[in-house]
């Protein structure tokens, strides 16, 4: 049996150096864990706060220096020895190693936590122009080519980071054009209604957007020029954003034993499998208690908590660890307005329940049998925390409703 690690001074070693990995190291301090915290990173940055770099950063309000979790100072001070510029290269599970690309870097416990990495456009292009945004350097070279006054930007993709993106350039006076694949924006966030209402909001912005149809080539003389899209229509473009998702970063563990999917497979606890190795945020997979169904969430409270819970377990050791139940909450800002959303977008019946989507405002509820699953919110932040909590102690449908008092189907609140 594996021991809890407070008390034995074990070795933790938590790969991948985003939220997770510093959630995890500040719950394992304040849990009461001596012995030494090592984050290898393959970035030459200390952990930063990546939803900024869509909003903020873009739009030339923030830089690096603002976005990082915390300084240098605070590794030192909780004894955290920081590889940075370190790609983890393989796991020996039975040797207890990480093999990187310096030394191989020996463990007791380990937390993988990796992230996820944009989809590559899967049409190969050499011309310049091209962006995907992931990390802070994607995110400084595209403000640099949003601020160098290329005026028609193209986004592909119309989930929530291509419509930031189109939220910072028509901010910036842009021509804007989104190309979706699929028939409704945010479907696979918050299902294809509401996914449809939320799309007014680029039209609102005089940003336009184009629905099921995708890019068939791309032209021009060393950089893009005009793409051809898959309904015949041509468009000129000087950028374009590549914004269809992101992949776990998982290549590096293959051979290694443990079992990989969409992301690596845990169970309810986290565990990957062998005692005392763990994954958190994006890059885990874990059946969800609270839905009954696996998933793999990108969102930054799931990396958070996910990360402060592995700490937790760690310190419990393995027969001591417990499940991470997660809402599946995340938010995000378009032109100027917060949308945020808990819970399960699979679901019988959408309402909304307060305000009106014409006013740009409003709560809806899901519903699946008779249990509130989830709840999405237009610029009602404190109506979406009331009903994340019902969505966490299943709160039944029609009891959600009188704490909330009658709704209107969501088909007669829209405009
Ligand atoms: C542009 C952008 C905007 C976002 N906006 C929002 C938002 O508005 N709301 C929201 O809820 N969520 C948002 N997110 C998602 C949120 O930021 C992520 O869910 C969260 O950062 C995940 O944390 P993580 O610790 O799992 O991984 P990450 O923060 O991605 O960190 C993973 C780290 O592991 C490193 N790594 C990868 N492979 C290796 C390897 N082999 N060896 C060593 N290190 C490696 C990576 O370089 C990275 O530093 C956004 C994400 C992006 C990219």
């Amino acid at each position: 049996m594996q021991n809890p690690i407070k008390s034995t001074n074990r070795r933790v070693v938590i790969v991948g150096g985003g939220l997770a990995a510093l959630r995890c190291t500040e719950e394992l301090r304040r849990g009461g864990h001596d012995g030494r915290i090592a984050i290898v990173t393959a970035e030459p940055h200390l952990p930063y706060d990546r939803p900024p770099l869509s909003k903020d950063v873009l739009l030339g309000k923030k830089e690096l220096g603002d976005v990082l979790y915390r300084d240098d100072a605070f590794y030192r001070e909780h004894q955290v020895d920081m590889y940075l510029s370190r790609r983890a290269t393989g796991l020996r599970i039975r040797e207890r190693e990480v093999l990187t690309n310096g030394s191989a870097i020996a463990f007791d416990d380990l937390l993988i936590c990796t992230g996820a990495s944009p989809r590559p456009f899967p049409l190969k292009s050499d011309l310049e122009g091209i962006y995907t945004l992931g990390r802070v350097e994607d995110a400084l070279r595209l403000r640099a080519a949003l601020q160098n006054g290329a005026p028609r930007v193209v986004i592909l993709g119309a989930g929530f980071i291509g419509a930031e993106v189109a939220s910072a350039a028509r901010s910036l006076g842009l021509e804007t054009t989104i190309v979706n694949l699929a028939a409704t924006p945010l479907e696979r966030a918050v299902g294809p209604e509401m996914g449809g209402m939320l799309s007014a909001l680029h039209a609102d912005h005089g940003a336009r957007l184009l629905c099921s149809v995708s890019i068939e080539e791309i032209f021009g003389q060393g950089r893009v020029e005009e793409l051809l899209l898959t309904n015949g229509e041509r468009i000129p473009c000087d950028i374009l954003v590549i914004g269809i998702g992101s992949a776990p970063n998982i290549g590096w563990l293959e051979g290694s034993g443990l079992e990989l999917a969409n992301g690596i497979v845990c169970d309810a606890t986290l565990s990957a499998g062998p005692p005392g190795i763990y994954a958190a945020g994006d890059v885990a997979w874990w059946p969800n208690g609270l839905f009954g169904r696996g998933m793999r969430c990108e969102q930054w409270t799931n990396a958070a908590e996910q990360g402060r819970h592995v700490a937790r377990n760690m310190l419990a050791g393995h027969e001591g660890r417990t499940p991470f139940v997660g809402s599946n909450y995340f938010w995000s800002d378009q032109y100027g307005h917060r949308i945020q959303f808990a819970g399960s977008e699979v679901a019988d019946e959408v309402k909304i329940v307060k305000g009106a989507f014409e006013n740009r405002r409003f709560l809806a509820y899901y519903r699946k049998g008779d249990q509130l699953c989830g709840a999405l919110a237009l610029n009602e932040p404190k109506a979406l925390m009331l009903a994340k909590q019902q969505i966490e102690t299943g709160t039944r449908w029609d009891l959600a409703l009188e704490a909330m008092g009658h709704g209107v189907p969501w088909s007669a609140a829209t405009t």
